[in-house]
């Protein structure tokens, strides 16, 4: 039950919320606490945990740093957010809570803050969808190396813990599109002890307790043994960072530094997989798209061994040059712990059951925060994806393996949903990263163990997957049953290789034929967006996607369901530009293609190179990191502008030049097909108008979302790696 929002009469510098809620009866102590008076609200006379955050504070499910402070919560901790800290002048968002118990926790936020501030054109954005009225400058670039460096120049004593989506990509060394270079580990970069990657609950609470059970052994100063109940800050204190590191080293996903010494030398491919070096990366790139082959595997199994790399000890921070040795001061290695096994339901649930309020925070008062407005409505059934995109980072994040909510705990939330009081019948998206595998997994779970494969659908879709989609039937129409609910929508991308996939004995194809039939029927709000993302066979394979053929068969279906009904939706497909093996005429085919199916194209976006993609990899090695192949990529600003003009090859000012490029290149065929054998005009059409056949719109706001606004996508708490994460 949402409750109302009282105004603290305590709390006279907080304005009541301009935010609709009146009908709910919320206080200020049931948002974590923000500030040193709300602490004391609370009764709490110190903090356990202080978190500090690159978004504004949302108490919401879909936000990493909520999600994060509720559970330590749950689990006993007092914890405090100190939501976008101004890192100018003198530090005093910083300071305003001393020092806690525990550790300080820095979360930069829920997306990527180089994908949050530039385009793929490394221009500078003008709004941060996170941030109180989209308002642009509230973070820095790389909160993760700004925060903790502020942190460890405070308090040089205090472990740092860095978590979320931006070191999380950052683990090993990476390519940096935006500075155009290899880097290395981001824990040889910036000031946290450890990182925490991938999804942070069970990492977070486990390092709170296994510092509490080391301070609980050490002797405090009145040399009294401390039980675990009862021991004080001073004790923890006492255990310096080191032995925090120590007392956290073995917990699954934890990044830690560690010796050189300690890298193991003959190693055993279950346990320890040894990458090249950060230095030998550098001067080889090969190297780098060798170690990348590894890193994903590893972070696709259920059963993982820890990655080690050697790296340079970019800051020369004396107490890094104690790790390396002395005999190796300029080195450190960079240990990566295996993840856990994937959540179980009840585990899943238990993060999304906990008592937030989703709202903002009051201190924003009323003032609008676009990520927010998108989400308010809208329900998360599930986590991981399986499709293994070669440009996405969900897998990378949150694994490959789904992890289901129950189907009460997603009616509990969707209850709550019907109770806001600006709620109008409508959920926004009951989804997840791919809508249509809620409660997919393999068949034979033992194989899935076994498996290391980065996709269970690419290059074909593993006879070992159950692809039944009667769950996720079942919860739609269980959510539309509830009181209240006048429509559910499905916004989240499916995967229509998935809908259309029947099985090796025809099995799944009533079954996702229903599913389809649903879905465009009921959840489709007029616009149903697909990603097929390329039309070229080997761009395709490149990306891990399916045939476009399967495009053309879901669409079949696609507008037999709105004829049977009696439906006008839309199909949007979403493209990408210069991904890796994309030449200028396999852009040409895809306008082609596109233009034969009557589309006129408005959800594309260039490709852009963000860590830990299989794509970036290519991108900046020329590599295939499985096949050690050469890869075409296009590097050029003006290939990759040429390259997105197909999208728009109608438009009169790309008609001359695209068409003089392909007589150019040899394909007057393609010339031909798109602007028909008269030369500059559009078949059919006078020179500069639009084909009016053409049904979907002309390139709206999010005609590129390149150039635009950088959309949150809250599956991923934040990557924008693949905004849409199909
Ligand atoms: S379903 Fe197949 S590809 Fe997917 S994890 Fe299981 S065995 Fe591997």
């Amino acid at each position: 039950m949402v409750k109302k929002f009282v105004f603290a009469a305590e709390m006279p510098y907080l304005c009541p919320l301009k935010i609709s809620i009146s009908d709910q009866n919320t206080m200020l102590q049931d948002w974590l606490p923000t500030s040193a008076k709300e602490v004391k609200l609370r009764g709490w006379d110190e903090l356990d945990v202080i978190l500090f955050s690159g978004d504004a504070y949302v108490d919401h499910p879909s936000f990493g740093a909520a999600v994060i402070g509720r559970v330590l919560e749950a689990a006993g901790y007092r914890v405090a957010i100190v939501p976008q800290p101004d890192w100018h002048g003198d530090y005093r968002d910083f300071r305003k809570l001393g020092v806690p118990r525990l550790f300080f926790g820095v979360s930069p936020g829920a997306m990527d803050s180089m994908v949050n501030h530039y385009t793929a054109n490394r221009r500078r954005r003008s709004d941060d969808a996170y941030t109180p009225d989209g308002r642009p400058g509230m973070r820095p670039d790389m909160p993760s190396i700004v925060y903790t460096k502020i942190l460890r120049e405070l308090y040089p004593d205090v472990p740092i813990v860095l978590g979320g989506i931006e070191a999380s990509l950052r683990r090993l060394s990476y390519y940096d599109y935006w500075e155009d270079r290899l880097r290395p580990s981001l824990l040889a970069e910036c000031d946290a002890d450890v990182i925490t990657y991938g999804m942070g609950e069970q990492v977070t609470v486990e390092i709170a307790e296994a510092i509490t059970r080391s301070a609980a052994r050490v002797k405090c100063r009145e040399d009294v043994q401390c039980q675990a109940d009862v021991q004080c800050k001073e004790c923890v204190n006492l255990l310096g960072r080191e032995a925090f590191v120590e007392a956290v080293k073995e917990i699954p996903q934890v990044v830690c530094r560690r010796p050189v010494s300690e890298v193991p030398k003959e190693p055993s491919p279950e346990q320890d997989v040894v990458l090249h070096p950060f230095v030998e990366c550098l001067r080889n790139k090969r190297c780098q798209a060798e170690n990348f082959r590894h890193i994903e595997e590893e972070s696709n199994k259920w059963h993982a061994a820890r990655i080690w790399q050697v790296t340079a000890n970019v800051s020369g921070h004396e107490e890094r040059e104690e790790v390396s040795g002395h005999e190796e001061r300029c080195e450190i290695a960079i240990r990566v712990n295996p993840p856990y096994p994937p959540l179980t339901t009840e585990q899943v649930d238990r993060a999304f059951d906990l008592p937030y309020t989703r709202m903002p925070h009051p201190r924003y008062n009323g003032k609008r925060i676009p990520a927010y407005e998108m989400i308010r409505h809208s329900i998360c059934m599930h986590r991981g994806c399986f499709g293994g995109c070669a440009f996405c980072t969900i897998s990378a994040h949150q694994g490959k393996f789904i992890a289901s909510r129950s189907k009460e705990s997603i009616l509990r939330e969707a209850r709550q949903v019907t109770q806001m009081p600006d709620f109008k019948g409508y959920i926004s998206d009951l989804g997840g990263p791919s809508a249509n595998m809620y409660g997919m997994r393999g068949k034979d779970l033992s194989l899935c163990e076994k498996c290391k494969k980065p996709s269970c659908l690419h290059p074909q879709v593993c006879p070992n997957l159950n692809a039944d989609h009667s769950a996720v039937i079942d919860i739609y129409r269980a959510v539309d049953a509830l009181p209240g609910v006048k429509k559910s929508f499905v916004g989240s991308g499916v995967r229509y290789d998935l809908i259309l996939h029947e099985g090796k004995n025809g099995e799944f194809r009533e079954g996702g034929l229903r599913y389809a039939e649903e879905l465009i029927r009921n959840h489709v709000s007029g616009r149903l967006k697909v990603a097929p993302e390329h039309t070229n066979p080997e761009v395709l394979r490149v990306m891990r996607k399916p045939s476009f053929e399967l495009f053309h068969r879901f669409k079949r279906i696609f507008d037999e369901v709105n004829r049977k009904y009696g439906l006008k939706q839309q199909l949007i497909p979403y493209f990408i530009s210069s991904h890796p093996a994309s030449t200028e005429i396999a852009m040409a085919e895809l306008a082609a293609e596109t233009k034969s199916l009557d589309f006129k194209l408005e959800q594309v976006q260039d490709f852009t190179p963000t860590p830990m993609t299989v794509s970036t990899e290519i991108w900046y090695s020329g590599l295939h990191p499985y096949t050690l192949e050469p890869c075409y990529c296009a590097h050029s600003q003006e290939e990759k502008l040429r390259q997105r003009a197909y999208f728009f090859w109608y438009q009169p000012e790309n008609v001359p030049k695209l068409r003089a490029s392909l007589i150019r290149l040899g394909r007057r065929d393609l010339a031909e097909q798109l602007f028909g054998m008269g030369g500059t005009k559009v078949a059919g059409q006078k020179s500069g108008s639009f084909n009016p056949n053409f049904r979907n719109s002309g390139p709206g706001p999010r005609g590129n979302q390149s150039q635009g606004k950088a959309k949150p996508n809250r599956y991923d708490r934040g990557s924008r790696s693949n905004p849409r994460g199909k």
